[in-house]
């Protein structure tokens, strides 16, 4: 290893599906959960002469309002190109994409600065694992693909991956796109170059095949390492402009392909479809204030109004269905030291069980809160709350109920919690010595006897106030 640092800079281009009704260019249905191959196919998707490709406005729309909510400048003027290519999944011989005019330009997500966003068709799908032939299924082809570019200013795989992770958070937030990885319905690409000087570009790599956010963090890694080894091994020379695929079985990146430039492509306006005015298709100003409420705008405000843990605010903002439980429980509950319990509850416990059996459900809210300000008002203690919402999850019922009926109410009478203590401590002499040699977590053992007294229903905090007094 030598002293030499490197300087690893990433770009991403990712691609994502829009979750329309019909396709791009025809009116054929948009239904990535089609499987049977070709049925959602027409003369325009298949390529057929003299068919005319009409845009689908809502597809556009919906690149609009991802380029509101990233803060990008939406284009007045904009029109469709052909990037010209030949591949059997490609039959026009072109496919329609977007070049010098982009719906959306600049913006920042997530820190990371954005070029562009623009919008084109899918390609069909080509089938090469059937033996010695391939086949093609064109229900993708024609369907509305969004591409996003950000600049060369990602200087980790961490960062790399969590823009990704926040771009698709973005885009079901805004209801555009499912963003399925693993479906192929958003595909990530990393441009990764290292260099030794912070204010020089080195030879980029791109990466592809990538099929979920682990591997976005993992291949960008991998790449970073695989360079930096060669620079170290003085063979700098073998890191070349090329197309390099991730294999998740072997964990690493290999070659497909040296890269072709833009200019292979030679773009050219599409004469067969109308230049538009963005401006005057949508009313921009109406559009920004009808935007949901953005990823970063609900963290900023859980953060405001609850003052709870990032890491519990990370779960809401990802599960739209857990935050909306939350803000009910919290409206009912209202006072912020019990939405802080609740919170611990729901991210901690309630979450766990849920993931561990199928078979439970979450209760209502009013169900939930109660619980929780029961356990506030030091009705229960915690595994008398925690056995409770195990019992809730099973079945929605009132949580006093259960509590009275199973005599999980919380034992705060001192007199009684001193006497069960009192017992403790006479039953067990040789630890009593123990603690007072020196051991004083043995605390703990003598709050576990009393604990086991009263059914596990005694208010442990008050059971070590008045241990700690006995054994002085
Ligand atoms: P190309 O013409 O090869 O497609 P672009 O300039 O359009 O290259 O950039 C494509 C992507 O690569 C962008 O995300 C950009 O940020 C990124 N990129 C460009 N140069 C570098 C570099 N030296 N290192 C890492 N990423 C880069
Ligand atoms: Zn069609
Ligand atoms: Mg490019």
């Amino acid at each position: 290893m030598s002293d030499t640092k490197y300087y690893p800079t990433i770009g991403l281009e990712i691609h994502a599906e829009l979750s329309t009704e019909t396709k791009m260019f025809c009116s054929c249905k948009n239904d990535s959960d089609e499987e049977r191959p070709n049925v959602n196919t027409c003369p325009v998707c298949m390529a057929h002469p003299g068919t005319l490709p009409v845009p689908n406005e809502k597809a556009i729309e919906n690149v609009v309002k991802v380029g509101l909510a990233v803060g990008g400048e939406i284009a007045n003027f904009s029109e469709f190109d052909r990037k010209n290519y030949f591949y059997p999944d490609i039959p026009k011989g072109y496919q329609i994409s977007q070049y010098k005019y982009p719906i959306v330009s600049g913006g920042e997500l997530a820190g990371v600065k954005l070029t562009r966003i623009h919008l084109e068709e899918d390609t069909a799908n080509s089938k090469h694992d059937r033996g010695n032939f391939s086949l093609v299924d064109f229900n993708r082809a024609g369907v509305p693909l969004m591409e996003l570019v950000t600049e060369p200013v990602i200087h980790d795989a961490e960062t790399a991956m969590k823009f990704a992770k926040e771009f698709r958070l973005l885009l079901q937030t805004l209801g555009v796109s499912h963003g399925n990885l693993e479906k192929g319905e958003m595909r990530v690409e990393l441009n990764i170059s290292i260099s030794p000087d912070p204010n020089v570009f080195g030879t980029k790599v791109e990466v592809k095949n990538i099929g979920s956010f682990s591997a976005v963090g993992k291949a960008a890694a991998f790449e970073i390492e695989r360079m930096i080894d060669l620079y170290e091994a003085g063979r700098q020379d073998e890191i070349v402009q090329e197309t390099r695929g991730w294999d998740d079985v072997k964990q690493g990146t290999y070659s497909q392909r040296k890269k072709e430039n833009s200019n292979d492509y030679r773009y050219f306006p599409d004469p067969d479809i109308p230049k538009f005015q963005l401006h005057d298709m949508f009313n921009l100003d109406e559009m920004k204030k009808n935007l949901p409420e953005l990823p970063w705008q609900k963290r900023d405000r859980y953060k405001k109004d609850y003052g709870i843990k990032d890491e519990d605010i990370e779960s809401y903002v990802v599960d739209q269905t857990l935050g909306n439980f939350f803000e009910s429980v919290c409206k009912i509950l209202g006072n912020p030291e019990s939405i802080k319990i609740a919170s611990n509850y729901v991210t901690s416990d309630m979450v766990g069980l849920l993931a561990k059996d199928e078979a439970l459900k979450m209760p209502s809210p009013e169900t939930f809160a109660k619980l929780i300000a029961m356990n506030a008002d030091a009705k229960l203690n915690s595994r008398g709350t925690k056995d409770i919402l195990a019992m809730i999850l099973a079945a929605d019922s009132d949580p006093e109920a259960i509590a009275n009926e199973k005599g999980l109410i919380q034992q705060n009478d001192e007199g009684a919690l001193r006497a069960a203590a009192q017992k403790a401590v006479d039953a067990n002499p040789n630890v009593v010595a123990e603690y007072k040699a020196g051991k004083e977590s043995l605390l703990m053992f003598f709050v576990g006897q009393v604990m086991k007294e009263t059914k596990g229903s005694a208010n442990p905090a008050l059971v070590q106030t008045i241990l700690k007094e006995l054994l002085k």
